[in-house]
């Protein structure tokens, strides 16, 4: 399920020039690209668990224009209404870390009275993240700040009828299959997941990889706090999925939603799209 949003194309790409990231994503004249925030859901025969949550409805139409977000407000509900589900039906929802494409869709304005009063999208899910992403989003730098926009969690803490924030420490086996691995590269305290099927395992690599067009090691966005941290991690982690033939799935890249990971003779990473329907 997946929505669309655009974010400026130098900052996706950090150091790399225009002329190579614009071959495979090219930019409109603000100078954005197209993105998708792509949620996964993942259904266990007795619960449903929802990975992050787009960036949802609580945009004014000058944000609307800045980050081109168009008619796509009630896109994840219509997505889960086309599976026979509702948000009410969500038992657990995993974010990856608080940045407002992750977590914007979490909560939506509640419509009466303040114009500001937000409420639980998924009134009835447990709400998970790592502590440690939780405290950064509460209190994150100059310039990181502009990633988190309170409005979308400090309702956890100021509502009394929020549902329930379940802060993870480090590595964990937070369900049965689904391992959360904490990276702290793009922000502090976000984490990969890190799901095994009885056919598959599958990483859900969040913006430690936003698009297949970042597999290499110098594509690391500007928005990264510790880049070469994000360089060690991306590495890490694409060794361990190309000897274990994990499937990436990718939450941001335009096209393609599951890849696996080949590695050219000098064993740079690429990714080998797949045609799957789950
Ligand atoms: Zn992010």
């Amino acid at each position: 399920m997946e929505a669309r949003f655009g974010l400026d194309g130098g900052a996706m790409f950090g150091i790399i020039p225009r002329p190579l990231w614009e071959r495979t994503n090219p930019a409109d004249a603000q100078n954005r690209i197209d993105m998708a925030c792509r949620c996964l859901l993942v259904e266990y025969p007795d619960r449903n668990v929802l990975v992050d949550c787009g960036i949802g409805s609580k945009w004014s139409q000058k944000e609307r224009g800045i980050y081109n977000i168009n008619a796509q407000d009630t896109a994840l509900t219509e997505a889960l209404n086309a599976r026979g589900l509702s948000p009410a039906d969500i038992d657990d929802v995993i974010l990856t870390h608080l940045h407002f494409d992750h977590v914007g869709g979490a909560s939506e304005f509640a419509g009466e009275g303040d114009a500001q009063r937000v409420r639980a999208t998924f009134a009835n899910a447990r709400h998970w993240v790592q502590r440690r992403n939780w405290a950064w989003a509460n209190g994150p730098s100059a310039r990181d700040g502009g990633s988190y926009r309170p409005i979308d969690f400090t309702f956890f803490e100021t509502q009394a009828d929020a549902p329930p924030l379940e802060l993870v420490d480090g590595i964990a086996e937070i369900m049965p299959g689904i391992e959360v691995l904490p990276m702290h590269g793009h922000t502090f305290g976000m984490q990969v997941l890190k799901i095994t099927t009885a056919e598959h395992t599958f990483a859900y690599v969040a913006d430690l990889i936003p698009t297949t067009s970042h597999m290499r090691d110098p594509y690391v966005m500007g928005y990264d706090i510790q880049p070469l941290v994000t360089v060690e991690e991306k590495r890490g982690l694409l060794y361990e999925a190309s000897r274990n033939d994990w499937i990436l799935i990718f939450g941001h890249d335009p096209s393609t939603s599951f890849a696996r990971v080949e590695l050219d003779k000098r064993g740079r990473p690429s990714a080998v799209p797949l045609d799957i329907d789950f």
